[in-house]
């Protein structure tokens, strides 16, 4: 069963060959082991089910793992994971399939887990806001089973993906002006090892709301995409469901005027829930889509969480700014209807923009910049878009200086492909030059590897690839994403 390259692995830990196991014989032996650990139904190599699990949501094109495995428990998945390291076969963790980044294409075929099995809300504690749950519990199923509660959890990357999963990208979204990102509001981890080892990243059974013990190591897994071990559970913040809640929809001149409001509101100390910009090609794809008649003008979509005294003093202060920098046409939506309409419109804008051109693929960019610099950087993206001939609405989670264009593009259309590729590099350094990051949310994954490393120099990539060795000396976790 060993390969030569696996029995020189001890000495290499850089440059690793792996096993595929479609190559080995032992396909056979290597299924029946998976299978004596998670049951019959718990082994796939079917076509249709490895299909589905070699891509997500991005343009990357499909990798296919070789088997796909279903475990109902950490101790199952430890077990796979042993398996997996005596075999020398690459492990990719898989959540709902959601991601931005092609981070669960199996580029040297290997094994993938499917979490999905494991869908438990376990130990919710009301008193303290937390909640522990399993990796295949997405973020709306937490939230319908607390709806009685009293409690929520925010953090909304719209697509209804897994919270592991999330935590696994450090997603965020569009309440993160508020609540934050995953970064803020995972308390513990369990996670395995590639070796099959179960670790506590804040210690078994631990949910400090704040903890200076040790180094941070749930904040080393969450935004790990796969590449240190598999989250097998997640201890995570929960919050009081706003006892009012309010929305808007206000249109500007021009982006200048609707990004300088957003300052100012931030700057005024408005506990602004949400505060999303949408530029004049994608209201107007919203429009056509979710059949509203906004004016096709830069737009804020906002919403204020709070009691009903502190709403009237937020609602106010937002009005005088936003007017004093020329917004217009400001709609409230109070009833939870319309409130609903408004965000589902905000969430399908990703559907909207595709349907700007029928039959063709989106590749949403993610770049992030402090605020100060967000006119600049979205006044010059659009010059960019109109002189390259681009399709690129633009979103953004303005409150953070995280924003997208979402490129609609022909994948035939060698040309298109190209220019769209050399814009998207250009706004990633754009970001870059202007003291932002390549990736606020959506991840490296496969193809921000090289931007990666020019964000953090020889220093920091350094001491991640020596993290990376040591948890993971054999790189079974999800090789060739992030380094
Ligand atoms: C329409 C649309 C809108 C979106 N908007 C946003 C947004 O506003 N903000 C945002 O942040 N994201 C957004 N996303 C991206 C996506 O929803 C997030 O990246 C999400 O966190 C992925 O979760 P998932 O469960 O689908 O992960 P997957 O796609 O299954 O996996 C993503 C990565 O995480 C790893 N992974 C998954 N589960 C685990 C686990 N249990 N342990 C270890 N690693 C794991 C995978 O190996 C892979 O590298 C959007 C996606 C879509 C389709």
């Amino acid at each position: 069963m060993l390969s030569a390259a696996r029995r020189l692995l001890p000495h290499v830990s850089r440059v690793v060959q792996h096993s595929s196991v479609r190559q080995e014989h032992s396909l056979k032996e290597v299924v029946s082991a998976f299978r004596s650990v998670c049951g019959e139904d718990g082994v796939s190599t079917g076509e249709s089910v490895r299909q589905q699990h070699g891509k997500d949501e991005s343009v990357h094109r499909c990798r296919p793992p070789d088997v796909v495995v279903f475990p109902r428990c950490v101790e199952e998945v430890s077990a796979l994971a042993k398996i997996c390291n005596r075999h020398n076969l690459p492990i990719i963790p898989f959540g709902t399939g959601t991601g931005l980044e092609g981070g669960v294409g199996a580029l040297k075929g290997g094994v993938c887990f499917s979490l999905r099995k494991m869908d438990k809300v376990l130990d919710v504690h009301q008193e303290d806001f937390d909640v522990t749950v399993e990796p295949g519990v997405t973020r709306k199923a937490l939230n319908s089973y607390l709806r009685d509660t009293g409690l929520w959890f925010p953090v909304d990357p719209g697509a209804d993906a897994s919270l592991c999963g999330m935590a696994a990208t450090s997603a965020s979204g569009t309440n993160a002006v508020h609540y934050g990102t995953m970064r803020e509001n995972v308390l513990n981890l369990e996670v395995v090892l590639a070796d099959g080892t179960i670790v506590h990243t804040a210690g078994k059974g631990r949910r400090p709301r704040k903890s200076v013990a040790g180094y941070n190591l749930t904040n080393l897994f969450v935004g790990s995409e796969g590449t240190l071990g598999i989250i097998t559970k997640a201890t995570l913040r929960l919050y009081g469901i706003p006892e009012a809640v309010v929305s808007a929809v206000c249109s500007f001149p021009s982006v200048q005027a609707a990004v300088d409001s957003t300052v100012h509101i931030l700057q005024a100390g408005v506990p602004i829930a949400r505060i999303e910009f949408l530029d004049d090609v994608m209201i107007d794809a919203c429009n056509k889509f979710s059949s509203l008649s906004y004016p096709v003008m830069p737009t804020l979509f906002l919403e204020f969480h709070g009691t009903e005294n502190s709403l009237n003093e937020q609602v106010r202060t937002t009005e005088e700014i936003t007017s004093a920098n020329g917004g217009a046409d400001f709609q409230w939506a109070l009833d939870e209807e319309t409130r609903a309409r408004l965000w589902k419109a905000r969430h399908d804008a990703w559907y909207a923009g595709l349907a700007l051109r029928p039959g063709c693929k989106a590749y949403a960019t993610d770049v992030c910049v402090p605020l100060s610099r967000l006119p600049n950087i979205i006044v010059e993206t659009k010059e960019d878009l109109i002189q390259n001939r681009l399709t690129g609405p633009i979103a953004g989670h303005v409150g953070d200086g995280n924003f997208h264009c979402l490129m609609v593009l022909d994948p035939d259309d060698s040309d298109e492909v190209q220019r769209v590729h050399l814009f998207t590099e250009r706004l990633a350094r754009r970001a870059l030059a202007l003291e932002g990051t390549c990736t606020g949310e959506h991840g490296v994954g496969l193809g921000k590897r090289a931007l990666l490393r020019e964000e953090m120099g020889p220093g920091a990539m350094g001491v991640m690839q020596s993290l990376k060795e040591t948890l993971d000396p054999r790189n079974l976790m999800n090789p060739g994403k992030v380094l």
